[in-house]
């Protein structure tokens, strides 16, 4: 077990414990599950698209350790409003801040408060945590919905 007080920075705690977006979008245009076995995490995410490709609303449920609920939670509120392509550019930059070295400051002005979740690069394997609300979110986007997203 790693020590959860060097990790578990002001935000994820907030997050895990009153998580944004959480629920479910009566309306949504795409949704998928998501799955990471080796920590349990699950998380079902709903994404509502206008014709114009921006997100319009975005929500999440689930169950999972703090690192996975707190990430899911900042990043629905990192992609609400944005174009659909912004969440693939987002994605690609939290993917490389969690495997960066760790002497690597994260980038901030890009990640804003996603910044925070690079203290996992101390935890690697918690790594997978952190990225299945992205993977399943991106599951969502490409609407393969019959495959569940997994870490693995
Ligand atoms: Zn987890």
């Amino acid at each position: 077990m790693f020590d959860l007080r060097d990790l578990y920075q002001q935000v994820i705690v907030d997050h895990n414990k009153s998580p944004r977006n959480f629920g479910k979008l009566d309306a949504c245009s795409h949704e998928a599950d998501g799955y990471n076995p080796l920590c349990g995490d699950k998380l079902h995410v709903y994404l509502q698209l206008s014709d114009a490709g921006i997100v319009e609303d975005v929500a999440f449920e689930g169950e999972g350790c703090a690192i996975s609920i707190a990430s899911a939670s900042l990043m629905t509120e990192a992609i609400k409003g944005k174009p659909v392509a912004d969440f693939e550019a987002l994605f690609r930059d939290f993917q490389h801040m969690v495997t960066s070295d760790l002497a690597e400051q994260p980038d901030d002005e890009r990640l804003g408060k996603l910044a925070v979740l690079g203290g996992v690069r101390e935890f690697p394997s918690r790594i997978k945590c952190a990225t299945l609300c992205w993977h399943t979110m991106r599951s969502a986007v490409q609407g393969s919905h019959n495959t569940p997203a997994k870490t693995e």
